[in-house]
């Protein structure tokens, strides 16, 4: 998308001054996400550290741990999962975890220093017997004075009800990419089944954490779109996780070209002007990343990660190695 840099420069000169003193918006329109995207870099870091700052305490990272209940076997085909049957990558479904097992990670999870436990299942959707089973599981995790997420897949609004019983604070579901790119990533539901289960999520209550992938092959139209999507929701996502693509052999975006880390940090600062109350997490693809560009995404407005050496199915960087990254930055978890 062409954007003339000063006219860009102009607008957005007048748009994050409005966006850090005031309330977040929910009415953000494309052009005026296409002219933060077409800052000068500098200007742009500055602008969202300035939000961020007004926001939140810039020093803080809250840190949550993500646990794959129920891996592989999944018969949906997001491009980018090494979960789903339609793709050879070597995952091996499972059944789902007992409760003992996952009550005994959320218990290391949290002597590790973890305030939020997630837990990923690979669904289409739950069937009812496996929601008592995960309504267990956030019932237990809960009382260990974790907060609780989970991801299953698509909800109705009496399952989404049933969770916000059991205790949910927080339900992921991402919307991915924009709604004009989102049929070349996933062709077994729709953007609007996407757009239903947040309804539903927010209807019952629960917290919700929704963001997207990038480097997926999408044009800068598509990261513009993403995030004038997530930005315009009627109360914006508590979670925003912004994902760098992992590349995992098998699936149909193996070979896709790697995306650029400073593209990257431009769109963690885009989501922290569009959506400057909600937490933006650095989520997968920091195992690839630089000690330099996880601090540029911190510097954007970046403040949460997932913490413990896998997200689900591929490689997350290792404990000691994000403490040590936090403590040359002088970071800290948040309390
Ligand atoms: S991203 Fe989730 S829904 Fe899509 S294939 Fe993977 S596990 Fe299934």
């Amino acid at each position: 998308m062409a954007i003339a840099r000063e006219s860009a420069f102009d607008s957005a000169r007048e748009t994050v001054p409005r966006a850090a003193l005031s309330a977040p918006r929910h009415d953000w329109t494309r052009a005026e996400i296409g002219a933060l995207f077409a800052l000068p870099f500098t200007e742009l870091l500055f602008s969202a550290s300035l939000v961020h700052r007004e926001n939140f305490d810039p020093a803080e990272v809250q840190i949550s741990t993500l646990l794959s209940i129920k891996t592989g076997g999944c018969p949906e085909d997001c491009a980018y999962c090494p979960q789903s049957v339609k793709y050879d990558t070597g995952v091996t479904a499972e059944k789902l975890m007992s409760l003992e097992a996952v009550l005994a990670e959320a218990r290391a999870a949290k002597a590790a220093g973890a305030q939020r436990f997630c837990m990923g299942a690979a669904w289409r959707s739950p069937k009812e017997r496996d929601l008592d089973s995960v309504c267990a599981m956030v019932e237990g995790v809960k009382a260990l004075g974790l907060e609780t997420c989970v991801t299953l897949g698509m909800l109705t609004g009496a399952q989404a009800q049933r969770l916000k019983t059991a205790g949910l604070d927080y339900y992921n579901h991402n919307l991915d990419t924009s709604p004009e790119y989102y049929g070349e990533i996933i062709t077994t539901r729709t953007y609007q089944d996407r757009l239903d289960t947040l309804g539903a999520v927010r209807q019952a209550g629960i917290h919700v954490c929704c963001g997207g992938i990038v480097g997926m092959g999408e044009g800068l139209t598509d990261r513009i779109g993403m995030i004038a999507t997530l930005a315009s929701l009627p109360v914006h996502p508590e979670s925003v996780p912004i994902n760098m693509l992992v590349r995992v052999e098998g699936t149909p975006l193996a070979q896709e070209k790697a995306l650029d880390s400073l593209d990257f940090v431009r769109t963690i600062a885009v989501a922290r002007i569009c959506m400057p109350a909600s937490v933006v997490r650095l989520s997968a693809g920091r195992e690839d990343m630089s000690e330099e560009t996880q601090a540029l995404c911190f510097l954007a407005g970046a403040n949460s990660i997932f913490y413990g050496p896998k997200l689900l199915t591929t490689p997350n960087p290792e404990r000691d190695r994000d403490m040590r990254l936090l403590d040359k930055l002088g970071m800290r978890p948040m309390e």
